[in-house]
Formats: structure tokens, C-alpha cells, sequence
């Protein structure tokens, strides 16, 4: 399955795409049988979305959940968040990594969207097309595939798309779903094999179930391969299990 405008390229192994097939079906599976049914998110507006996902690289979710519902109570609009001074807002955002960079991000972009479209609102992407959307994020200082496939899926856009945050990225390529490669790539790869019936909220939930296997079991310094539920699926794990046989 491709999107659109997207032209057919060699599979990691140098040989022709697969057609879809079935391992992203049972990997669900296996993971919602792990973690049990993921709570359905309330998606917010494409701009609230945006601004959460620009703040959440290398933060942790619940901080970065902790630090826009501040900014809410703070600011009252967006519109006083984007006219604040650099100062003000890199103070408000302290508590997510690299506040001093993304307090310039933020602000030169809100700025932008309201001279690009006359007011601060991203409600206007609900009109085009999800790569047009992309391609439009991604020209945004600090923002990338991981970025604008946030807002594309988890926002009331609600577009098929697949964030690809470092967890997300590090587990599928554990896997041996992809070769090693950036966000982007890694994506167009995975969205060959996503099943056509997937809507863009069971994409979502797979994101989340994944993700969350990235941050306790399959962890960046120690998988605990023993302990996943993937193991007897993935190139890593089985790889551990033949070299460590009776490990932990
Ligand atoms: S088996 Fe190991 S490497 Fe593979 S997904 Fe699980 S924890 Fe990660």
C-alpha cells in the first residue's frame, strides 16, 4: 500500500516490496494481549497537537502533558503564548529538555502560522491533503516526520500516519521490520505493510502499545527480551536468546 505520490522502492533487503502482510496484525495483537486495551485519546486541535509535539522531544510524557497544561493556565490563548518575550516562554517550558532552543521554535512558529494564514489556528489543514499537511509542518523550524506525524494522527486531523518517535524507531528496527534508517524512511517502509483496514485510531493505539514497550521492555541501553512478548518474533531478540541461552 502506498500513499500517494509515493513511488514504489527496494525493500531494506534489496529485493522488490513485499505485499502487505499479516506481522504488524499479530504484533498488535501480541502487545494488546501484554498491556491490555490502551485508554482512547481525546485528540486535541492541530495546533494544541503541534505545540505539545514540538515541547515533547526527549521529555517525558507526563512532563510534557504537565508543562502545556501550565501554559493553558499561563497564557489563557495561544495568541499570548506566541507574543510572550523568548524569556517568558523559555521560563514557563523549563521543565522539558532544551527549553532555551525550543522557546525559539515555538514562538518563530506560532509567528509564522499567523503570517502565513492570518490567524493562529492549524484548524485549516483539515482541508488538505495528509502529505500536503506533512510537507507544509515539516518546513517549521524543529520539525520533522516525528513531529508532523503527531499532529497528522493523534490530532482531530486524524489522518494514517505512524509517529515515529526514537521508541517507536528503536523497537521496529529491533524487529527486523526495517533496516536501520531515519524517521522518515522507516515510516514509508512500515506504511507499505499496514493493513489497509487500520484507521488512523487503531494506528494511534499501535503507536501507543509500542511506544510502551520501548520505554519498559525493549529500552535503549537493556532490552529485556526474556520478559517480551515480541521475543519470537524479532531479529534482536532471538539473536539475544541464541547467544545468551540461559541468561536472565
Ligand atoms: S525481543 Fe528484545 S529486542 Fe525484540 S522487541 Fe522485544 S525487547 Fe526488543
Amino acid at each position: 500500500m502506498l500513499r500517494d505520490g509515493m513511488s514504489e522502492t527496494l525493500f531494506s533487503s534489496g529485493t522488490a516490496a513485499p505485499p502487505p502482510d499479516g506481522r504488524l496484525e499479530e504484533i498488535h495483537r501480541l502487545l494488546l494481549e501484554y498491556f491490555g486495551e490502551q485508554r482512547p485519546r481525546a485528540p486535541w486541535d492541530p495546533l494544541s497537537q503541534f505545540i505539545y509535539s514540538l515541547l515533547s522531544s526527549r521529555t517525558k510524557t507526563e512532563t510534557t502533558y504537565a508543562v502545556v497544561a501550565k501554559l493553558r493556565e499561563r497564557f489563557g490563548g495561544w495568541e499570548n503564548l506566541r507574543d510572550a518575550t523568548l524569556k517568558e516562554i523559555e521560563q514557563a517550558i523549563g521543565d522539558v529538555t532544551f527549553p532555551e532552543q525550543k522557546a525559539v521554535q515555538l514562538k518563530g512558529s506560532l509567528e509564522e502560522i499567523t503570517r502565513r494564514y492570518g490567524s493562529l489556528t492549524l484548524d485549516f489543514l483539515a482541508q488538505y491533503r495528509t502529505d500536503k499537511i506533512r510537507t507544509w509542518l515539516e518546513q517549521f523550524p524543529g520539525v520533522g516526520p516525528k513531529t508532523s506525524g503527531a499532529v497528522v494522527n493523534f490530532s482531530t486531523l486524524r489522518r494514517r500516519a505512524l509517529c515515529m518517535d526514537s521508541h517507536h524507531l528503536r523497537v521496529v528496527q529491533r524487529l527486523g521490520l526495517t533496516a536501520r534508517a531515519d524517521a522518515k524512511t522507516t515510516e514509508e517502509r512500515l506504511m507499505r505493510i499496514v493493513p489497509e483496514s487500520w484507521s488512523a485510531e487503531r494506528m494511534d493505539e499501535d503507536h501507543q502499545l509500542v511506544k510502551q514497550l520501548g520505554q519498559t521492555i525493549c529500552t535503549f541501553a537493556d532490552p529485556k527480551c526474556r520478559q517480551c512478548p515480541l521475543v519470537g518474533l524479532c531479529k534482536h531478540g532471538q539473536r539475544q536468546l541464541a547467544v545468551d541461552p540461559a541468561g536472565p
